[in-house]
C-alpha cells in the first residue's frame, strides 16, 4: 500500500468527468490496488472521504470512512470503511441543510454549503456486487461532496454565499461558535 500525492484546486484532472469501471475491471489487481491506496492516503489525511480523481485516477470510485473521532462530533454518526463504484444518486427529499464542507484537494479552507438531505445511493462494492444505501444527514452530505469529485465538480462551486467561505484559522476563531460543529469532510 502507499499514500498518493493529492491533487490541489488548479489542477485540470480534479475538473474532468470520470467514467465508470468496467465489472472485469473492478476485481483487477490494479483497482484493487487503488482502493488500498485510497483507504491509506485517505487516513494519512484525516479526511471523512475520498475520491479517485483526487488521486489523479478518473474512474468513479470513492471511499468514505468516519467515526466521532475524525468529525469531532458523535451525534453525526459512524460509518466504516465503504467502497462506492459507480455510484447513482436519488435525492428522497428536496429539504436541505447546510455543513461547513472542507476537502483535501482545496486545503486551508471551510465553505458553507446546502445539499439535500436525503439520497438513495445505487453502487458496486469491491468485489463488483451491487448495493442500495439511504443516506440522512451528514453522510448525505459526504456522499454528495464526494460523488460531486466524479463529475468535476468542487464543493466550492456549491457555496451559494461567498461570504461563507473562510479559511480554517479564521473560521475557528471568529465562525465557528461551537467546537463540537467543527465538521471537514
Ligand atoms: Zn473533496
Amino acid at each position: 500500500m502507499a499514500v498518493l500525492p493529492i491533487l490541489r484546486m488548479g489542477h485540470p484532472n480534479l475538473r474532468k468527468k470520470s467514467r465508470n469501471l468496467a465489472l472485469s475491471e473492478i476485481k483487477s489487481p490494479t483497482i484493487q490496488k487503488l482502493i488500498a491506496d485510497m483507504r491509506e492516503t485517505m487516513k494519512a489525511a484525516d479526511g471523512v472521504g475520498l475520491a479517485a480523481p483526487q488521486v489523479d485516477f478518473n474512474y468513479r470510485l470513492a471511499v468514505i470512512e468516519f467515526d466521532q473521532y475524525n468529525t469531532r462530533y458523535a451525534d453525526l454518526g459512524t460509518q466504516g470503511f465503504t467502497i462506492f463504484i459507480n455510484p447513482k444518486i436519488k435525492l428522497l427529499s428536496t429539504e436541505e441543510a447546510g455543513f461547513w464542507e472542507g476537502c483535501l484537494s482545496v486545503p486551508g479552507l471551510r465553505g458553507f454549503v446546502n445539499r439535500p438531505q436525503k439520497i438513495e445511493v445505487e453502487y458496486l462494492d469491491e468485489n463488483a456486487e451491487a448495493h442500495k444505501l439511504v443516506a440522512e444527514g451528514f453522510l448525505a452530505t459526504v456522499l454528495q461532496h464526494e460523488f460531486d469529485h466524479l463529475d468535476g465538480v468542487l464543493y466550492i462551486d456549491r457555496i451559494k454565499d461567498t461570504k461563507l467561505l473562510a479559511f480554517q484559522d479564521e473560521f475557528r476563531q471568529f465562525i465557528l461558535k461551537n467546537p463540537e460543529e467543527d465538521i471537514e469532510p
